[in-house]
């Protein structure tokens, strides 16, 4: 059984990641997320996904 795995920030296809609340992160955007050369843009951007994530999730 192997469902789709698409990257919940990039939207691409990927094989490896992890999974965060049902959702799934690759391996590039995690490493992104952790990176603290990243522009406050996109940290700003991925924050707001995580965000919506957790809201999604409680609701
Ligand atoms: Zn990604």
């Amino acid at each position: 059984m192997k469902k789709e795995q698409i990257c919940y920030i990039c939207n691409e296809e990927c094989e490896d990641g992890i999974e965060i609340l049902g959702s799934y992160i690759c391996k590039a955007c995690e490493q992104e997320m952790i990176n603290e050369d990243a522009s406050e843009l996109k940290m700003e951007y991925y924050r707001s996904k995580i965000k919506s994530l957790w809201r999604n999730n409680l609701s």
